[in-house]
């Protein structure tokens, strides 16, 4: 699929004044981790509640690197000062680079992406942290697809250490650079990948839970096969990992992965999704977020 984001280092026009659209558990984590490594950021919701919410986090977070003596007081300040919470597109015209981390809908990201690339400099960086929508799909409505690729982060951000870079069909190599450049900026580790569903992450991670999810169909007990895998190197086992992720987003991309890999995600195309997940989201267990999935948290 791939490429390595080094290629790209020296190609890399300065990425000094970034934005991110959708202040969110996404969006939120972006703008704290842009903010601690030094770059600012705009942080646009349609919501104050929003930007309250994504402020709180960002203060919270830099309030544990305080804590661990990571950053002095006056880091700390100057790291806040570095996200400006708005809910207007007044200080676009000079942003260089845009991360988009709206909801999860291609007709909203879409109208979003229209509307801020009017509002920027020929030259600008505007990127989708969609997890599911083509790049191409959402390139296809824009004036200069060009400047356009995918910069898909791992929730939560400030511990994830990946970055995928997707590269549509138009994409070109400054885009792709400024993007590599911005997630090192960020401390990240960027990879740079192809447009197809699941892009990297999700393509292996995917048909992995569709065998997690057999085995339990089948009888075998979710907590066993997590020491299991714990025990072969993973950090945590799959019915953990999907209690993180949530049920929700995982029977959404399990059908678009199963939609878009047919062969590979067969159980889950051929039973229209009814997966030990499915079962599981149609319960209301959703994991962490709502304090039941696998696992009860309290
Ligand atoms: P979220 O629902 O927590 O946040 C979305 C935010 O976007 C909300 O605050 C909402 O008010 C705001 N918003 C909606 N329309 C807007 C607009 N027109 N302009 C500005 N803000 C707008 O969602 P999230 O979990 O942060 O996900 C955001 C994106 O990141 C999605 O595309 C999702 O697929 C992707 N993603 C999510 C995860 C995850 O684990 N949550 C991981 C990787 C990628």
């Amino acid at each position: 699929v791939k490429k390595k984001g080094k290629q790209y280092a020296n190609q890399a026009a300065a990425v000094n004044k970034t934005a991110v659209l959708g202040a969110g558990i996404m969006g939120g984590g972006i703008a704290y981790q842009s903010a601690y490594k030094g770059t600012p950021i705009l942080m646009k919701d349609i919501k104050e509640e929003a930007l309250q919410l994504g402020l709180q986090e960002a203060r919270k977070l830099l309030g544990k690197q305080l804590e661990r003596g990571r950053l002095s007081s006056d880091q700390v300040a100057e790291a806040l000062s570095n996200i400006r919470p708005t809910l207007s597109y007044g200080d676009f015209g000079d942003v260089d680079l845009v991360v988009e981390a709206v909801v999860e809908n291609p007709k909203v990201k879409e109208a979003v992406l229209a509307e801020v690339e009017g509002l920027l400099d020929d030259n600008a960086t505007l990127t989708s942290n969609t997890s599911t929508i083509s790049i191409d799909r959402l390139a296809a409505n824009l004036k200069r697809p060009e400047n356009f690729c995918g910069m898909h982060f791992f929730n939560p951000v400030h511990r994830m250490p990946l970055v995928e870079v997707i590269r549509g069909e138009k994409t070109s190599d400054a885009a792709v650079a400024a993007t590599v450049a911005y997630a090192r900026q960020m401390g990240k580790t960027p990879v740079v990948v192809n447009d197809c569903p699941g892009f990297l992450v999700n393509r292996v991670l995917f048909p992995y839970f569709g065998g997690f999810s057999q085995l339990v169909e089948q009888g075998a007990d979710f907590e066993r096969v997590d020491k299991v895998m714990e025990k072969f190197g993973w950090p945590m086992g799959p019915a953990y990992l999907l209690d993180v992720v949530g049920m929700d987003t995982a029977v959404h991309a399990q059908a678009v992965m199963a939609e878009g890999f047919p062969d590979r995600m067969a159980q889950e195309a051929k039973n229209g999704g009814k997966t030990a997940i499915q079962r599981m989201y149609d319960e209301d267990r959703l994991g962490q977020k709502n304090g039941k999935g696998f696992y009860r948290y309290e």
